[in-house]
């Protein structure tokens, strides 16, 4: 299954408790991921689940491969701002991000990106506040059986 993550406000919460990074990594990190993120990247390696980013920012794909790594997670495929405006633009204006175009079959944000009731905003999962999100996010990732 693919599954990708939004970034800003899903995986990097400046205001959140972060995962902690030994100190010369630390130097190389601009940014943080959200505390939670290895244990739910963990659980969905385990079944095989290589998680994808799908950002609108303009980080550039390198340096969020990077902030990944640094933390020693992998990711498939980053899909950030540049490649996206086109896409979206023959869908409409309605949609904020267009998961399906990507192949992504699930895409986690803390924002509705599809209108209500489209058939694309059955394939959204919303991340929640709490410190317990990635947990909540498991069991709704997890494959069935
Ligand atoms: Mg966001």
């Amino acid at each position: 299954m693919n599954v990708s993550f939004d970034l800003d406000g899903t995986l990097i919460c400046p205001d959140k408790p972060v995962e902690p990074l030994a100190w010369p990594l630390r130097l190389l990190a601009r940014e943080r991921l959200r505390m939670g993120t290895r244990e739910l990247f963990a659980r969905l390696g385990q079944s095989g689940i290589v998680p994808s980013i799908y950002t609108t920012s303009l980080r550039s794909p390198t340096s969020v491969r990077l902030l990944f790594r640094l933390h020693g997670l992998r990711l498939d495929r980053i899909v950030t701002a540049h490649h996206h405006g086109e896409k979206l633009a023959r869908r409409g204006g309605e949609y904020a991000k267009i998961p399906d175009e990507y192949g992504f079959a699930v895409h986690v944000d803390d924002a509705p990106v599809c209108p209500p009731g489209s058939p694309m905003d059955s394939r959204i999962v919303l991340v929640e506040d709490g410190p317990e999100w990635h947990t909540k996010l498991w069991t709704q990732l997890r494959p069935r059986e």
